[in-house]
């Protein structure tokens, strides 16, 4: 899965506009058991390090 795109899932699931930190969260959360397109990193990776939500 890793680098590979999963339309269908994100077809679906459509980042909100002006999403919030802790809908990106959900978002990222979601979306990183579905598909590789995008890896979580920088600020996000930072911000879930501090909520010890594990990715
Ligand atoms: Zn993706």
């Amino acid at each position: 899965m890793e680098g590979k795109i999963n339309r269908e899932w994100h077809t679906l699931h459509k980042m909100p506009k002006n999403p919030g930190m802790d809908q990106r969260i959900a978002w990222h959360l979601e979306h990183a058991q579905h598909c590789g397109c995008r890896k979580i990193e920088g600020k996000l990776a930072e911000e879930m390090k501090k909520r010890g939500i594990k990715f």
